[in-house]
């Protein structure tokens, strides 16, 4: 067995830069969320970024659709996720089918499928196409500047957080590297909304290794959609036989590995996906960006020379940020389970949800540490139920609900682990959020269940 070599680093005195009542690590969608929920209610809020712009796996994850947000005829997700829509749209960086066309027909599939607005849960060829919002990610990080200079947060970006004050079992701040060295970030309430728990575990709190694919996606420019779409439907056979040997050629992708984007003859691939990478070993993601180019750059060369509509294209950009899509999760003062999300399981502390499940309070609090509350895709779940339930939308959805916590923890001069979850959803709801109190008719309720 081999030891680690190691070296003992020297203590230091460390400049206190920032004071505020929230202090929100990582500007994905979830910190955003929380940031901008917490900061309209008053909270002075520092939200610190490792990357010079907002938006997470949303804007350099390079992620392109916003999906997960509705129950059959229902919208699920509201509040803050339909404010960033509104705003996407105002400057045409935003796409959805209008309500005519939410059904299930041949029409609206060849219109709106290569959006990514089909219910990709029915196992159907033709499937319903459903509330789903296509978008631009400089628009999302253009939109997230906006809302967060409006509501007054203190940005603080490229701050790579590094380390947790804990004082008796709560936490007090934080520690963060910059080019200026390192820097103490200190609040009451810390919001953990790194996405692969980089604070809370370095506070203490317990968690479960997980791990899935990932992805190095891509944009491919100067595609002649019509004319993709024209030989798909015209040729089905011909078609099926390139495109075939494109998704073998890319090793992994879903079988819509090109999507449109709000930007015309602009396509988004999600592809390829790799197997076996840890999303949090440097070695792993170093290879899996050289691994993934190699098999972008394989199946472009090929799509030129076969596939009618992308003679003329070229690569336009890969994720800056890989896309990582889990790695570890908190175990929280409730755990989802995979049958709590497939059985739409109802709680009485439900305080947002995505599709059709119910996200309790309870699965945003770790366990043991004091004035610290997770959001997004590392929340606590077991990884099965993370996989059903990481979408964009439920996660700015959980960074919201966590925003009006710490808000009402710190009004009523509270711990937030003490909050009221039915003081959150009434807060929720008067900011247009559905906080997810009103079970529908699908929900799984301990009425139901007995
Ligand atoms: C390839 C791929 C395809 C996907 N497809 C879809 C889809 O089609 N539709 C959909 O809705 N969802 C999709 N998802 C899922 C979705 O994108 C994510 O689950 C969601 O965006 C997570 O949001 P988050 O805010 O929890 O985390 P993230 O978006 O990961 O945000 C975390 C933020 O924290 C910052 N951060 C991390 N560590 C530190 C640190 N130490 N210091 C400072 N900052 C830090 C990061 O830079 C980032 O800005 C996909 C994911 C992937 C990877």
């Amino acid at each position: 067995v081999s030891e680690t070599k190691t070296i003992r680093e020297a203590a230091r005195d460390i400049p206190v830069v920032s004071t505020s009542d929230v202090v929100v690590v990582g500007g994905g969608a979830a910190g955003v969320g929380a940031a901008v929920s917490a900061a309209r209610l008053g909270a002075s809020v520092t939200l610190l970024e490792r990357y010079p712009h907002l938006g997470g796996m949303a804007s350099g994850g390079m992620v392109l659709v916003l999906d997960d947000m509705t129950n059959g005829n229902e919208i699920t997700v509201q509040g803050l996720m339909a404010e960033y829509i509104r705003r996407l749209e105002q400057i045409d960086c935003a796409v959805y089918p209008p309500e005519a066309d939410r059904r299930t027909a041949e029409d609206v599939w060849r219109k709106w499928s290569r959006w990514g607005c089909n219910d990709f849960h029915i196992r159907e060829k033709i499937q319903p196409i459903i509330y789903a919002v296509a978008f631009d990610p400089d628009g999302w990080k253009r939109v997230s500047n906006d809302m967060i200079k409006e509501a007054g947060v203190n940005l603080r970006l490229h701050s790579w957080f590094s380390e947790a004050i804990v004082e008796d079992g709560r936490v007090k701040g934080v520690i963060c590297e910059t080019k200026t060295g390192r820097q103490a970030i200190m609040g009451d309430i810390v919001v953990d909304t790194t996405g692969d728990l980089d604070v809370a575990i370095r506070a203490g709190a317990e968690h479960v290794p997980g791990g899935f694919i990932v992805t190095t996606v891509f944009r491919l420019a100067d595609v002649d959609t019509d004319k993709a779409e024209a030989f798909q439907y015209g040729e089905p056979e011909a078609y099926k036989k390139i495109d075939r040997q494109a998704r073998r050629l890319i090793g992994g992708a879903w079988e819509m590995w090109w999507l449109k984007t709000p930007r015309p003859g602009i396509v988004w691939c999600n592809c390829p996906h790799m197997t076996g990478y840890d999303g949090l070993s440097v070695e792993h993601l170093t290879a899996a960006e050289f691994e993934g180019r190699e098999r972008m750059l394989r199946l472009h060369d090929f799509v030129r020379e076969n596939m009618p509509g992308f003679e003329n294209s070229y690569l336009l950009d890969t994720g800056e940020q890989i896309g990582v899509r889990q790695t570890r999760m908190l175990v929280g003062d409730y755990v989802v389970t995979k049958d709590d999300v497939t059985s739409r399981r109802y709680f009485e502390d439900t305080v947002c949800r995505g599709r059709d499940y119910y996200t309790p309070y309870r699965a945003l609090l770790p366990r043991q540490i004091d004035q610290l509350i997770v959001a997004g895709r590392h929340y606590s779940a077991d990884p099965e139920a993370q996989k059903m339930s990481r979408e964009i939308p439920p996660c700015l959805a959980q960074g919201e609900a966590a925003g009006v916590a710490a808000h009402l923890a710190l009004d009523s001069n509270i711990r937030i682990r003490d909050v009221d979850p039915h003081a959150i959803q009434q807060q929720m709801r008067r900011q247009g959020a559905d906080p997810g109190d009103r079970p529908s008719a699908n929900a799984l309720t301990v009425a139901a269940a007995e």
